[in-house]
């Protein structure tokens, strides 16, 4: 399948189902000897269905990545998640708050990588240099499911078959460095799928690959998703992997969410003027050819110590006005699960004189 950009996405809100993964509040703050606490990441709430994809969009340095990396508490020693919750209720079992849980405590490694598993852009992140690639899969299932080196083995094979890596069985006796770049980041996916997560993370996962094998990657993951029934959250900076692969879309800029919603409502009609600005930065023949990354929107994006007390978007913004720099806008809901966080949103209009 050829990985054109679609505008008008084939993915739908389900009001219906039950979030397995509920960020509500979030902030993340990180802290340094020399300067004040700076805030990355504000009040975000996200939530995650089985079986639906939620892409986090955004230039580099918003925050995608640290509320991603939250979610399994991977974040640097000096960030703390100051407030909120992330709640993750797997089916048949009480809801557990991630925020909460210590650091490298039993059951927070019951989680990681065994009922959420994450992917990165560099397969090297997760895979082992000195192993081959089926002793590292076959162990995430003896010690996470406690099965039998043989057993194991067995499922791996079928694993490493099921995400298209030709010659399993001897692929499996391969180390990392002995496979290309498409097949090392398809092993990689075959490890986070080794304990059959219910989430999965995956942090632009196809950005450093070819065309042709991010395209291959990406039906994989809709495939796999199909497959498992797993809700997926999705980094990158990519609109056109966006209506790819997801269903909503959470826009971020420096720290904060400021527009959410289904990929067929943030895209049709995008409301607060950073979604317009990406929007708009994709040339029009682009739409409809390959995909296409965000070329740069005028300026960039501030360090988060600089950020405005009010709007963050208010230095690049062209509507800005006057409580821009000093109010933070409440967040609008437009319906739909859409919302926004702009002014304008709420500007009652004046009438022009007759
Ligand atoms: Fe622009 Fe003001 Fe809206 Fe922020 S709140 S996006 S600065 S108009």
């Amino acid at each position: 399948m050829g990985c054109v950009m679609r505008l008008i996405p084939m993915g739908g809100k389900n009001m219906t189902q039950k979030p397995i993964l509920s960020i509500a509040d979030m902030s993340i703050v990180f802290s340094s000897p020399d300067e004040a606490d700076i805030e990355a990441v504000r009040q975000v709430d996200l939530t995650l269905t089985p079986g639906k994809t939620l892409a986090l969009v955004g230039e580099s340095g918003c925050g995608k990545s640290v509320t991603a990396r939250a979610v399994l508490r991977l974040l640097d020693k000096n960030a703390l998640i100051q407030r909120g919750s992330i709640t993750f209720e797997p089916k048949g079992e009480k809801p557990v708050d991630i925020a909460k849980l210590k650091q490298d405590s039993l059951p927070l490694r019951a989680i990681r990588g065994n009922q959420i598993s994450m992917i990165f852009q560099e397969p090297m992140s997760s895979l082992s240099p000195v192993h081959t690639i089926g002793d590292q899969i076959d162990e995430m299932m003896t010690i996470h499911e406690g099965l039998k080196p043989k057993q194991a083995r067995e499922r791996t094979v079928a694993l490493l078959d099921q995400v298209g890596i030709p010659g399993a069985r001897e692929r499996a006796d391969a180390y990392p460095f002995q496979l290309s770049g498409g097949l090392r980041q398809r092993a990689m996916i075959a490890m986070a799928l080794a304990c059959k997560p219910q989430v999965l993370i995956a942090d632009e996962p196809t950005t450093a690959l070819d065309v042709t094998t991010q395209a291959q990657i990406l039906d994989l993951l809709r495939q796999l998703q199909a497959d498992f029934g797993m809700a997926m959250l999705f980094i990158t900076h990519d609109l056109g992997v966006v209506a790819e692969i997801a269903d909503e879309v959470a826009v971020m800029y420096l720290g904060d969410v400021v527009e959410q919603g289904s990929v067929f409502d943030v895209f049709a009609a995008p409301k607060h003027p950073y979604t317009q600005a990406l929007m708009s930065s994709i040339p029009k023949m682009a739409r409809k050819a390959d995909r296409v990354r965000l070329s740069p929107i005028k300026g960039t994006v501030p360090a988060p110590k600089d950020r405005p007390e009010g709007c963050a978007f208010t230095s690049r913004c062209p509507h800005a006005f006057e409580p821009c720099p000093t109010i933070r806008p409440a967040r609008t809901d437009l319906g739909n699960g859409h919302h926004a966080r702009c002014h304008l949103l709420t500007r009652v209009p004046v009438e022009e004189p007759a």
